[in-house]
C-alpha cells in the first residue's frame, strides 16, 4: 500500500492519519515536538527540525505524497520535499495563506469581497491606513497568526501606536472591522481531476479569538448557501487545488466577504465526522491520493464543540450522553486555551 507523508503531528494529522488507515495507506508524520498526538496512530513518526535538509529528504523518499497539517512551513523545506516528492495541496495555495497581504490580493483579484486592507510595515503606514479604512479596524501580522493571535483591535485611531507596538516590527495588514449577522466556514474539496465536492457551510462562534463550536445547518438563504458554495469552488479552481480547504466567511447584509483561508483539513469541518458517510479528514486522504470525491451530503444536523483546556472535565458526563461522540486528541498536558478534543452533539436528521 502507498504511503502519506504529513508535515505536522497535531489533531489534524492525527485524524488525517486515522482516516487514511480506514482506507489502507500508512502514514508518515514529520514533526519536530515531542510527543505528536499524531504519533499514537501513524505508522511512523520522523522527529527532526525543518531546517534538517537530510531528515526531510528521507522523509520524503520514504512516502508517496507529502500532505500537511498546518501552512506556515518554512519555504526551504517545501523546495526540499518538492524536489522528491509532489506537495498536495500545492505550493501556491501555500504561498496565498501564508500571507494575509497575498490572500487578500488573490481574493480580490478573484472578484471577491474581503474586508478593506492595507499592508502596514512602520508609523508612516499605519496613519495612511487609517485615514484610509478608519475605526474600528483589526492590526494583525501578515504571517504565523492562529487563534487570534497577532491581532489588535483599534477601537479608535488613538490606538494605533499601541497596536503597531504589539506586532514587535514585523510586517502587518490593517484590516477594516467587517460588521457580520454571523461567521460561517464552507469546507470544500477538490480532487485531482478537478471536481469540487463542498459540505455545507456550519455556523462558528469563536471566543477570546479561538473556535468554540460549529453548528451545522447554518441559518442561511438558499441564495447565501449558493453563494458560498460557488464562491469556495471559484477559490479552489483558481489554485488548482488538491485536498479539503476551509473557507472563513463573514455573513453580511450586503453579501459574503471573505475572512480567510485555510489549506487543509479545518476545525469548523469538524462536524463532518458525525454528520456526514465521508468525513473532511476521508476526504482530503482521497484528494491527495488521486481517488474520486466522496459525497458529502449532510445526514444529521450537529453541533460541534471544541474542548479546550479544563473543559476536559466535562468528558465523563459527556461520554454518558447518547446524543454526543467524542474525539480526544490524546495530548499529554492540558493547557489553558489549548484544544484537547472535541464533541460532535446530533441535534436530528438533517433538516
Ligand atoms: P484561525 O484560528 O481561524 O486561523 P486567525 O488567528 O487566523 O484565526 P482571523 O480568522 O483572521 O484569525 O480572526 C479571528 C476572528 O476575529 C474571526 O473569526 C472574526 O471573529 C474576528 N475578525 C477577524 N478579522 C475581522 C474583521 N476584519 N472584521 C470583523 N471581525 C474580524
Ligand atoms: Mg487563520
Ligand atoms: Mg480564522
Amino acid at each position: 500500500g502507498a504511503t502519506i507523508g504529513i508535515l505536522g503531528g497535531g489533531q489534524l494529522g492525527r485524524m488525517l492519519s486515522v482516516a487514511a488507515a480506514r482506507l489502507g495507506f500508512r502514514t508518515h508524520i514529520f514533526e519536530p515536538g515531542a510527543e505528536p498526538p499524531a504519533g499514537h496512530v501513524a505508522h511512523r513518526v520522523t522527529t527532526a527540525s525543518y531546517e534538517d535538509a537530510a531528515a526531510l529528504a528521507a522523509f520524503a523518499e520514504a512516502v508517496d505524497v507529502v500532505s500537511y497539517e498546518f501552512e506556515n512551513i518554512p519555504t526551504t523545506a517545501l523546495d526540499a520535499i518538492e524536489a522528491i516528492r509532489p506537495i498536495r495541496p500545492g505550493r501556491r495555495a501555500l504561498a496565498v495563506s501564508q500571507d494575509r497581504l497575498i490572500e487578500k490580493a488573490f481574493l480580490t483579484d478573484l472578484g471577491l469581497a474581503t474586508a478593506p486592507f492595507a499592508a502596514v510595515d512602520d508609523e508612516v503606514d499605519l496613519a495612511e491606513a487609517i485615514a484610509e479604512i478608519g475605526t474600528p479596524a483589526i492590526l494583525k501580522t501578515r504571517r504565523f497568526g492562529y487563534d487570534g493571535k497577532g491581532q489588535e483591535r483599534l477601537l479608535v485611531p488613538e490606538h494605533g501606536a499601541r497596536a503597531l507596538n504589539a506586532m514587535d516590527g514585523a510586517p502587518a495588514i490593517l484590516e477594516g472591522v467587517v460588521e457580520f449577522g454571523q461567521e460561517i466556514s464552507v469546507i470544500a474539496a477538490r480532487g485531482l481531476t478537478g471536481e469540487v465536492a463542498c459540505y455545507d457551510p456550519g455556523t462558528n462562534v469563536h471566543r477570546e479569538g479561538i473556535l468554540r463550536s460549529t453548528t451545522v445547518p447554518a441559518p442561511l438563504t438558499a441564495a447565501q448557501r449558493t453563494d458560498a458554495v460557488i464562491l469556495a469552488g471559484r477559490i479552489l479552481n483558481a489554485l488548482h487545488y488538491v485536498g479539503v480547504m476551509g473557507v472563513e466567511l463573514f455573513v453580511t447584509e450586503s453579501g459574503l466577504v471573505v475572512n480567510e483561508i485555510a489549506p487543509r483539513v479545518h476545525n469548523s469541518g469538524h462536524w463532518t465526522q458525525d454528520g456526514c458517510v465521508i468525513d473532511q479528514f476521508e476526504q482530503h486522504i482521497r484528494a491527495i491520493a488521486g481517488w474520486p470525491m466522496g459525497d458529502g451530503t449532510r445526514h444529521s444536523d450537529i453541533e460541534m464543540e471544541n474542548l479546550i483546556g479544563d473543559d476536559m472535565d466535562r468528558v465523563p458526563d459527556l461520554a454518558a450522553r447518547p446524543d454526543c461522540a467524542l474525539h480526544i486528541y490524546g495530548k499529554a498536558e492540558v493547557k489553558p486555551g489549548r484544544k484537547m478534543g472535541h464533541v460532535n452533539r446530533r441535534l436530528g436528521p438533517a433538516g
